[in-house]
């Protein structure tokens, strides 16, 4: 009998079959600061869903695992291969099938990077809003990851974009949902299913994406503050008062210092601010007329210095940018500082100072540095911890995801659970929710042969049990 990888050749051919060292080490890793990096047995590169379709038959026959990668920017090692397995790469499914102006969507292939789309929908003033910090990641990664990033308050996440897709179950059938329609009461939501599944329940072959009307007119306020504690406070105030800003994040004064530095961004501070000024609240604001975009750039100023802002600065066009760009690279900031984790706790916004009061209780009692920036407006916190003793770091961890779950949020935020925050996940979510959604994987999935070990991992109870 033909093995796997000959099966997989004579399917698709050697070019498009890696193995051995010609697999390149980017296919063994994210950009998780934590996951082991795994070579798979092979990468392969499929032209459309019929070919990801006879993978999967393949894989099944020989119980290999399958991981999809797209452009491996993730954080959590969700698209690290697995022992044994094959990988099946996006680079060659790179094309944007449609961007229809009309209907206001775009149509991709999952390989498509966010950058080009941004690129292609610009040509017709139209944006795709979800720009997570990394503009190289894929559409399948960022369906699959329901990635979000700084646009949210204003426009939600991946998941309020996806409209349709076409995707492959774990059996090998190749399944359409949705449409260039915003709404449907039609049987179950199977496409916000597979949105944030991490690759677990199908593979994603195409996307149908809402598009908006780019808007021509941008402003950047940043304005300093005394402590993250009263940028937390001013939040809900800002979102209440309807200028509805398209960016509202905030900046500890470690994390600033990290991010400029790393830039050499000079934002022209007047140095008794920055001495008084323990955090940063940056806020976009964007319409499409430039007189509207003046006036809601004066109402912004008067609230937030009466909620206690030192100061407001409105950024040129250029050191907005900058400031921007070296916000969405704080990963890279943190990582180059040491930090031996990051966290993407969620919370409900009007709980982030109490959240942060008790993070740093936690990192005092452990003594362990925990400085980061978030997403404000949508209670999205990003710490960078730094501490390299590993049962120590573990214990931060597991009472940091505590703290954010007793406070109503989630341990995941945008990231996705992936392999690295599995543990925490299952310790902390519901247990019948477990069962529901292991349930679930077995339903799509029932060899348990994708992404295993990422999110769930495999459903051995339910194996044994012979619901599989
Ligand atoms: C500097 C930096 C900043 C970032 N900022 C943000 C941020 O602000 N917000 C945010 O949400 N994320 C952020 N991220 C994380 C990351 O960019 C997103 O998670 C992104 O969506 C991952 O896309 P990818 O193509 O790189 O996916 P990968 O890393 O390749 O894969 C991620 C997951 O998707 C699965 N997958 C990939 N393709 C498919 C497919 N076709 N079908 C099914 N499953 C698939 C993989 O198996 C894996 O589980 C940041 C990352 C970096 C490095």
């Amino acid at each position: 009998m033909l093995g796997a990888v000959d099966k997989l050749t004579a399917l698709l051919g050697s070019a498009r079959v890696l193995t051995g060292t010609d697999i390149s080490e980017d296919d063994w890793h994210d950009e998780s600061l934590v996951a082991l990096w795994h070579a798979p047995d092979a990468v392969v590169l499929p032209h459309s869903a019929a070919e990801v379709a006879e993978i999967i038959a393949i894989a099944r026959d020989f119980a290999m695992p399958v991981t999809a990668r797209g452009s491996g920017t993730g954080l959590a090692g969700a698209c690290v291969p697995r022992a044994g397995g094959v990988l099946i790469a996006f680079r060659e499914m790179s094309a944007i099938l449609e961007i229809d102006v009309d209907n206001q969507v775009a149509v991709v292939q999952p390989g498509v990077n966010l950058r080009a789309l941004d690129e292609a929908t610009a040509r017709h003033g139209l944006v795709y809003p979800v720009f997570p910090g990394e503009s190289s990641a894929s559409l399948g990664g960022s369906v699959a990851t329901n990635a979000g990033g700084m646009r949210a308050v204003k426009y939600g996440v991946t998941r309020h974009q996806v409209l349709g897709l076409e995707a492959v179950l774990g059996t090998g059938e190749v399944i359409r949902t949705g449409g260039k329609f915003v709404k449907a009461t039609s049987g179950y939501d199977l496409t916000q299913l597979i949105v944030g599944s991490e690759g677990t329940l199908a593979i994603v072959t195409e996307a149908t994406l809402r598009l908006y009307p780019r808007q021509a007119h941008a402003a950047t306020v940043l304005a300093p503050f005394r402590t993250v504690a009263d940028i937390a406070a001013a939040v809900p105030r800002i979102v209440q008062s309807g200028i509805a800003p398209m960016i509202l994040e905030y900046i500890d004064v470690m994390s600033m210092a990290a991010i400029t530095a790393a830039r050499g961004l000079e934002l022209g501070i007047d140095a008794a601010v920055k001495e008084a000024a323990l955090a940063y609240l940056v806020v976009v604001l964007e319409s499409r007329d430039s007189g509207r975009l003046d006036e809601d750039i004066e109402s912004l100023g008067d609230l937030i210095t009466t909620l206690g802002a030192l100061d407001v600065y409105v950024l040129p066009p250029r050191a907005a940018a900058d400031l921007i760009e070296a916000r969405e690279r704080a990963f890279f900031a943190a990582k180059a500082a040491g930090a031996n984790e990051i966290v993407d706790t969620v919370v409900p916004r009007a709980q982030i100072p109490e959240f942060l009061a008790r993070v740093q209780l936690i990192a005092q009692d452990t003594g362990s540095m925990v400085v980061g920036c978030g997403h404000a407006g949508d209670g999205n916190v990003h710490l960078s911890v730094f501490q390299s003793d590993p049962e120590r770091l573990e214990q931060v961890l597991r009472s940091v995801f505590a703290a954010g779950a007793a406070l109503g949020g989630a341990v995941s935020g945008e990231h996705g659970i992936g392999t690295d925050k599995r543990g925490h996940f299952l310790a902390l979510e519901d247990p019948a929710k477990l069962a529901l959604m292991a349930r679930i994987k077995a339903a799509f999935d029932p060899d348990g042969i994708l992404n295993p070990g990422a999110m769930l991992g495999p459903a051995p109870a339910l194996v044994e049990a012979g619901a599989g």
